[in-house]
């Protein structure tokens, strides 16, 4: 633990703890019954070590943090060409509950809204209601690594209680928009909101996304960095309802809110947090969870668009272990922009030099187009009548050595351009 990480997440709770404006939801009249002053918050390293504050281990209901981890599960299951031909990807511009759908199309705009989680929930397979929210639920508990449990009480409460979102099924239904019964479609809906979890279960379930669906805690892939980043990206544009515009430009993560007073969020490939206060404003999002992601965002910066590193940082060192041969020792994770530097920069500063020797051994991981533009560098360099050679040990470059251009270390390189020097 870091202490002084550990202080910032109190200092920003106590930060808000006097805020108290917002009401409990009470249109699920269980929801109303929960102690309004609970406040916890967690916060996720993408290797899984949680930080706790205030009630972190108090349980509530998903809701709606349970429509981007449904939506991922049928994308996972059905692959995204089904799963978009019934949900948009638009955000609605209105509350959740209102039945947005495509004009022409019958298709609900997005699946953060009532009615897309809903259509989500039809297209999950299984041959019974009780398979289906096993997968589900094995879902969910895998994202958080804990056997989630579900709260009946408040299930049957919203059941009881939810013509309007069986209204909704109904119409949906009408349209030919289900892929399965309405019934059993709004059922599994209600289910999934009633899932429990704590505000670290919450953060636990960010990493795993934060990580493109490796959980950090046990280890296990739980869905492909496919899914996942169309699932952040709905989250983005989409997760916080109508105040979704105000919240990427504030905090500038993707989150998950959910009406008993659970916000997920995620900083991709950093980290994930989960908040918990149950007073919740007219837009159906927790008061204080919102404040609390505004602050850690402002004082740890956390936004996701920041410009944090340029891409001239893929060159470690650029040195010329004897003259007309320079070497560029190239590190990290390498994506396009950094490598389309690296080329640049190799080929126009070739001019005083026979020989540029790319060494890419100590590259952590390489994106497919950055690859492809990292081995075309030796045809680069022919093209201006220079050498262009690659040390790259572990293939993660040149998987295929061909011409004889790629070595396991920088002697090996310049032994080869001695002997060809030599003849
Ligand atoms: N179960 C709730 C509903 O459908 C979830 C809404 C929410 O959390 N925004 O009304």
């Amino acid at each position: 633990m870091t202490v002084l990480v550990q202080r910032y997440l109190d200092g920003i709770l106590a930060e808000h703890a006097g805020v108290d404006h917002g009401a409990l939801a009470s249109y699920i009249p269980e929801l109303a019954e929960v102690d309004p002053t609970g406040f916890g918050l967690s916060l996720s390293s993408s290797d899984g070590y949680v930080y706790e504050s205030g009630d972190a281990g108090v349980q509530f209901t998903m809701q709606s943090i349970s429509k981007p981890f449904t939506y991922a599960l049928a994308l996972d299951q059905l692959g995204q060409a089904d799963v978009d031909a019934r949900i948009g990807v638009e955000p609605s511009g209105e509350g959740f509950n209102k039945i947005s759908v495509d004009q022409v199309t019958n298709v609900p705009k997005n699946p953060m809204i009532n009615a897309g989680a809903i259509v989500a929930c039809s297209l999950i397979p299984g041959k019974t209601l009780e398979h289906r929210f096993d997968l589900v639920r094995e879902f969910f508990s895998a994202c958080a690594g804990r056997d989630l449990d579900f709260d009946e009480t408040v299930y049957l409460s919203e059941r009881a209680t939810g013509s309007r979102n069986r209204g909704i099924a109904y119409l949906l239904d009408s349209f030919g928009a289900l892929g399965a019964d309405p019934d059993d479609a709004l059922d599994l809906y209600i289910r999934q909101c009633s899932l429990k979890v704590t505000s670290t279960d919450l953060a636990r379930m960010a990493a795993t996304l934060a990580r493109g669906g490796h959980n950090p805690l046990t280890g296990r892939q739980v869905t492909d960095a496919a899914v996942v980043r169309r699932t952040l990206s709905v989250m983005v544009t989409c997760g916080m309802y109508d105040a979704a515009g105000e919240w990427v430009s504030a905090v500038g993560l993707p989150a998950k809110s959910g009406v008993a007073g659970g916000i997920v969020a995620v900083l991709p490939g950093q980290l994930g947090i989960g908040v918990y206060s149950p007073r919740i404003d007219a837009k159906g999002n927790s008061v204080r969870g919102m404040l609390v992601c505004r602050s850690l965002s402002q004082q740890l910066g956390l936004h996701f668009l920041t410009v944090s590193s340029e891409a001239h940082a893929a060159i470690r060192g650029v040195y010329a272990p004897r003259p007309g041969v320079r070497v560029y020792e190239v590190h990290g994770d390498l994506l396009f922009a950094g490598a389309e530097q690296v080329v640049r920069t190799a080929t126009r500063e070739c001019g005083d030099i026979d020989t540029a020797i790319l060494d890419v051994s100590r590259l952590h991981t390489i994106s497919e187009p950055a690859r492809g533009l990292l081995a075309g560098l030796p045809e680069e360099l022919r093209a201006l009548d220079k050498q262009g050679l690659l040390v790259d040990p572990d293939g993660s470059v040149a998987p295929d050595p061909s011409a004889g251009m790629v070595f396991a270390t920088v002697e090996d390189a310049l032994t080869a351009t001695e002997i060809w020097v030599g003849d």
